[in-house]
């Protein structure tokens, strides 16, 4: 982690706008937002509020329609596409609801794929791999296919790819929603444990009042319009 940056992550004025005409969604407006090092961000907010809108312009994943977002300092939209792909390697991790995990790829393989992408020896990739693994407490589970483990035991391996290779940040859109209450709140727990032993900033899109409570700081999203949550 870079300790002489302010802010891992900053959006200026970021919006964004779906179709044209008569069908456009005005999905988010004119945005701001900033996260420092190590700050944990809860997003929260109704369905269709524009969260997953805001997480996918905040990691490059889309284009916005209006505004910019900083990575470490770098504008990402000014960047081209390579160049983008290589900061989100090196500074960024992703959560999904689902897991996304390769179901051919063993939970070791799935965590060390970013390592190899960036570079590293297989071997080396696979050792890290496996250290991040038994810290979110799966190491006699390395072997192991996404479909051979419980749903509670892949998001912890997608915990474990999201921080395999120390990113800056990590974006994560309802990363427990589709787990029962006590799978979910070990998950979040894991989540919060490593961020905070890493020094990993993280934006957390959740339903649940509760876990956003755990953060640092909590937003709210109203039909695009980003507001501090009052607590
Ligand atoms: P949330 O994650 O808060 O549920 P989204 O960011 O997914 O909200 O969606 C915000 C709004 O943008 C919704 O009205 C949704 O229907 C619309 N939207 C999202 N993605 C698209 C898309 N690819 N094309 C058109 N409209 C979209
Ligand atoms: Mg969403």
């Amino acid at each position: 982690m870079n300790k002489a940056i302010k802010h891992v992550l900053i959006a200026k004025g970021l919006a964004k706008t779906y179709g044209q005409g008569a069908t456009a969604v005005e999905a988010l407006k004119s945005v701001d937002l900033d996260v420092a090092p190590s700050e944990k961000v809860a997003i929260v907010g109704s369905s269709g509020s524009g969260k997953s809108t805001l997480l996918h312009l905040l990691g490059g994943l889309d284009t916005p329609s209006a505004g910019s977002v900083f990575l470490n300092d770098a504008n990402i939209n000014q960047l081209s596409v390579a160049k983008l792909d290589q900061l989100r390697n090196q500074s960024l991790g992703f959560i999904y609801q689902f897991h996304h995990l390769l179901d051919e790829f063993s939970a070791v393989e799935n965590v060390a794929l970013l390592l190899r992408i960036r570079g590293l020896s297989n071997e080396e990739s696979m050792e890290h791999a496996s250290k991040m693994l038994k810290a979110v407490g799966l190491a006699k589970r390395e072997l192991h296919t996404p479909g051979e483990l419980s749903g509670g035991e892949r998001q912890r391996v997608a915990v474990a790819r999201a921080l395999v290779g120390n990113p800056a940040c990590v974006l994560a859109d309802e990363p427990t929603g589709n787990l029962d209450t006590e799978t979910a709140d070990g998950v979040f727990d894991l989540m919060l444990e490593i961020a905070r032993e890493q020094g990993t900033a993280f934006v957390i899109v959740t339903h649940d009042p509760v876990r956003a409570k755990r953060c640092d700081r909590i937003l709210h999203l109203e039909r695009g319009v980003l507001k501090t949550f009052l607590q």
